[in-house]
């Protein structure tokens, strides 16, 4: 049996980092990341077999656990009829009218393979659509690695945004306006500067890129007239939130519709998956019916879409969210008091099944906040949890995810080993 070290030096010989996506490399935490040989509900178990309760949960998309019997049925039973084949089938047409039933805004779907597809063709279809180019996006949200949306805010109010990562030419993101998350002021002034170029705004419309930071009373109020003032589409990027904070999404809680929505994450069960789509009219200037390209050799692949399908039935059970919900704040707020009864500075959130725990007194409303949080403190805590078989996301700067399997046991496990590290940490 190979060691966790064993193996991360031997991957980091073939595999750039050791990893194929960079978070999972530890760095910002330090330490070797885990191997993970196998999982089941609310647990995986790492090369050492030693056995975790994962909160990331495939970064959102097992919230029916690891492994879901039904899912990995549906999953065999596909793939006994073949991986893939590149022309239509019925399933595609059952999933697509599950997800237009289910979202308030969406009227027509594609499916595509992962988040990243459907953010930027979203995007390419905003501008297609509007014939404008500019976009709005906020700092701290992430919407996958397309090129015009690795960006951050340029020095200076309202400034149009600098590449984030190399490769990306300065002129690519040229038209990509970075405002700060919950900066409503900022929407209004962008949009009296831009109106008439601003193809789409694209929001996280609940934030976990940056931590969970939620929207404040009034934020995606304004995104929403001022782009129906301006003739701008607004895209909700719901590739984590949508089927994780509840059955219809932010844009269900919020009562605010977005023209897009963008989706992946949950709607596959853990199979690669992605969609986006929205309003009619917009969604008719994709190819080939209209002059928006979009393709896809994987599209709507047969075993994605069979685990995606039974996914979505399994959560249309009767309190599926309210107790997924209950059980997430269960959690929070045994953190919080046990962090509170060892004087350490910490707040927590959550809404449906995704939580965010901070080394801050509030809980924050913007990316400055969460980096004015004290993230020493909690890369300790993380790998002190990780000792005890708790496995957190490994960044100050990434949200939790609890499963339907994290039951109450699974979830007082955790607060009784939260309550020995705090206890160490004060
Ligand atoms: N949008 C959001 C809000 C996300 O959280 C992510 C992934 N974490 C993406 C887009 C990109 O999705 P994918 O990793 O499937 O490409």
């Amino acid at each position: 049996m190979s060691t966790n070290a064993e193996l991360f030096e031997r991957a980091s010989r073939s595999i750039p980092g050791g990893v194929n996506s960079p978070v999972r490399a530890f760095r910002s935490v330090g330490g070797t990341p885990r191997f993970v040989a196998r999982a089941q509900g609310p647990y995986f178990w790492d090369a050492e077999d030693k056995r975790y309760i994962d909160y990331i949960g495939s970064w959102g998309p097992a919230i029916l656990g690891h492994a879901h019997p039904e899912v990995v049925r549906a999953v065999q039973e596909a793939a006994v009829h073949g991986l893939s084949y590149g022309a239509p089938t019925e399933a595609e047409i059952i999933i697509a009218e599950m997800l237009i039933e289910r979202l308030p805004s969406m009227e027509m779907v594609r499916l595509v393979s992962s988040g990243t597809e459907a953010t930027m063709t979203a995007i390419r279809l905003a501008r297609g659509a509007t014939g404008r180019n500019k976009i709005i996006k906020f700092e701290g949200c992430y919407h996958g690695h397309a090129d015009s949306l690795l960006v951050k805010a340029g020095s200076g109010l309202l400034t149009f945004g600098n590449p984030t990562s190399a490769g990306v030419p300065p002129e690519f993101v040229a038209h990509t306006i970075v405002l700060d998350y919950n900066d409503i002021e900022g929407v209004k002034q962008a949009f009296a500067q831009h109106g008439q170029d601003i193809a789409c705004v694209i929001v996280e419309p609940i934030a976990g890129n940056m931590n969970l930071i939620k929207p404040i009373a009034g934020f995606l109020e304004t995104l929403r007239s001022e782009c129906t003032n301006h003739a701008a589409v607004l895209i909700f990027d719901e590739v984590m939130t949508g089927f994780r904070v509840g059955a219809q999404g932010v844009q269900g809680l919020s009562g605010v519709t977005p023209d897009l929505t963008t989706l992946a994450k949950v709607i596959g069960g853990g199979m690669p998956i992605g969609a986006f789509g929205g309003r009619a009219d917009i969604m008719k200037h994709i190819a080939p019916l209209g002059g928006v390209y979009q393709a896809g050799t994987l599209s709507g692949n047969p075993v994605a879409v069979a685990a995606g399908i039974t996914t979505l039935k399994l959560l249309s059970a009767p309190g599926f969210y309210e107790d997924l919900a209950s059980r997430t704040k269960k959690l929070t707020d045994g953190l919080s008091e046990s962090a509170k009864a060892n004087s350490i500075p910490f707040s927590a959130d959550s809404v449906g099944g995704m939580f965010g725990v901070y080394f801050a007194d509030q809980v924050p409303t913007t990316l400055a906040e969460v980096a004015a949080s004290n993230i020493e403190r909690f890369k300790v805590f993380f790998h002190a949890m990780l000792d005890e078989g708790v496995y957190f996301a490994p960044s100050a700067y990434e949200a939790g995810f609890v499963s339907a399997t994290h039951d109450d046991s699974v979830i007082q496990a955790t607060i009784d080993a939260a309550e020995r590290v705090f206890a160490k940490l004060k």
